[in-house]
Order: C-alpha cells, then structure tokens, then sequence
C-alpha cells in the first residue's frame, strides 16, 4: 500500500536504535526525509547514514537530550515545517512505590509527558498553516494495564494521554491527527533492562527469562522494531485520516481485556 507521503518531513525522536529507529526506518522507506535524534553522536550518525544510504532520503542528525529545553529547541530548529512528529525517550527505571520522591516525578514528567507536549506545542502550529500533520507519541501498555514496578512511567505517560485526549480533538479540524503508540513487550535494549532484574531474580540466564516471558504471549514471541515501526508509519500515511486521538496497543494479544 502507498501510504501517500513521500517527500514529507519527519522529526522522529530518541531514534538511533530501538522503536524509534524502527519508526524512523519505516518512515525512511516510504520516501519520508527524517531529522533523527539521540544523546550519543556517533551511534545516531552511523543510524543516518545507513538510513540515507539505504532510502535516498535526506536524514538530519541531531545528537541531543531531547527530554531539556536546550535539546528540544535543537531538535524542532532543525525540524522547522516538519509534517510528521513522532515523540519518544529513554523510560524511567523501575522500582517500588516507596522508592521515589518529588525529583524522581518532575523527571519522569519531564521524560515522559511535558517533552512530548512541548514538542507538539512546537511543531502543531506549523501543520495547522498548512492543514495537514501527522503526530505519535511512544506511550506504553501502561496506560492501558499498569505494571506495578514502573509507577514512574505509568504516572507519566497516563498524564500524556490524557493532554493528547483532549488536544487530537482540538487539532482534527485542522488536518492533524494525534495518536498514540502502546509498545507491549519488544525485543529492544529496554526489553533487556527490564529482564535482567527478572533473571537476576530468579538465577536464570537472560535468555531463560526472555522465554519465560514469551510464554504469557498470545504471539509466543516479542514484537520487533520493524513491526512497531510499520504500525507508526501507518497512523503518519494519509489513510490514517480518520484516526485521531486513539491508543493503539501493540503487545501481542499480551494484555487481557474485551474491548
Ligand atoms: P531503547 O532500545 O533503549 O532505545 C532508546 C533510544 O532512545 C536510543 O536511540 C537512545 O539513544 C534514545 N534516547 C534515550 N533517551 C533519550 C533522550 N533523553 N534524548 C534523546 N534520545 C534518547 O528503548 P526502546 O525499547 O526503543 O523504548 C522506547 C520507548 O518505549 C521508551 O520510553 C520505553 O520505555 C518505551 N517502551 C518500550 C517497551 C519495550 O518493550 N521495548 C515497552 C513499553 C514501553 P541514546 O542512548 O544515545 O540517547
């Protein structure tokens, strides 16, 4: 299916490897120039560069923290008349209820909820002048299904649902659309960071812990980079028109609900 938007511009964030990547990668083969974005330089350079190599599309690295001030001005002057966002960053860690305090929320909020509003705050004006945008948030199963020992993430990304709630309705008239992205488990860095605890736990190789996971999935497997990247591209295509304010959870039939 041609998904209608080569030769637009994406801002994909948090994107040197990862969903964002996976996002990034399938934008890129649909003919979409990117400006990509992560903290370390040199593995983000190298991700452009193949990215560029591999579609012919036009790739702008930008190596910053995204979840500062400082490093969302960067990305958004770089991504100036971008009609594709895709907001995403580093979660928070793990832990217990009693674990955290004041700072550890302002951070998670400021990762996780106030940088993509911020982001969109500076993009959204640009797509409504030109009455076409497309942008999606990475969120989490989360939102959806708590999982108890990210209450950091779960807080966090639950206040950005609600603000996208409210703003996909504001903006749909306007010919930009929001939505989010519900990543269940995938086999990413992150995916790791969180077996290891779980294998450490347990006294059992990081593989055993993997299949011990893999088993409570419908799909008996974790979802890919590319898979989750193919579902972004689709709510960025013009298909995706009527599609606005959703959450879309990708988890492999992994979390239990009718509806
Ligand atoms: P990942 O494999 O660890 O990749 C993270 C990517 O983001 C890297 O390119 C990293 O590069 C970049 N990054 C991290 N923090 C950044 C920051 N502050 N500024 C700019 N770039 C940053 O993570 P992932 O699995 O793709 O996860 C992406 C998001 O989905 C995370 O918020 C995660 O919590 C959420 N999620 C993931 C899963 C899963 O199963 N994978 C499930 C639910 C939710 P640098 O390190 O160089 O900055």
């Amino acid at each position: 299916m041609d998904l209608g938007i080569a030769g637009k511009t994406a801002i994909v964030c948090a994107s040197s490897k990862g969903l964002g990547h996976g996002c990034a990668e399938a934008l890129a083969a649909e003919g979409v120039h990117l400006i990509v974005n992560a903290r370390s330089a040199g593995p983000l350079a190298e991700a452009a560069q193949d990215l560029r190599g591999r579609f012919g599309v036009t790739v702008t690295d930008v190596a910053c923290d995204v979840t500062t001030p400082e490093g969302q001005a960067q990305v958004l002057e770089a991504g100036q008349g971008a009609d594709i966002l895709v907001t995403n960053a580093g979660g928070p860690p793990p832990g217990l209820w009693s674990d955290w305090d004041r700072e550890d929320f302002i951070k998670a909020l400021d990762a996780n909820m106030l940088t993509p509003i911020a982001l969109m705050k500076g993009c959204m004006p640009g797509m409504i002048d030109k009455g076409w945008g497309r942008v999606v948030n990475i969120t989490s199963q989360s939102v959806k299904a708590p999982i108890p020992q990210l209450g950091l993430s779960n807080s966090a990304r639950t206040g950005l649902t609600g603000y996208v709630a409210g703003t996909a309705r504001q903006v749909a008239q306007h010919g930009v659309n929001i939505n989010n992205l519900l990543p269940g488990i995938h086999a990413t860095d992150r995916a790791n960071a969180l077996d290891g605890p779980v294998a450490e736990a347990k006294g059992i190789s990081l593989e055993d812990a993997r299949k011990l996971r893999e088993a409570t999935i419908p799909t008996r497997s974790y979802g890919t980079a590319e898979d989750f990247g193919a579902a972004c591209a689709y709510l960025c295509s013009q298909q995706a028109r009527f599609i606005v304010g959703q959450n879309l959870l990708l988890d492999g039939g992994g979390t239990n609900f009718t509806i």
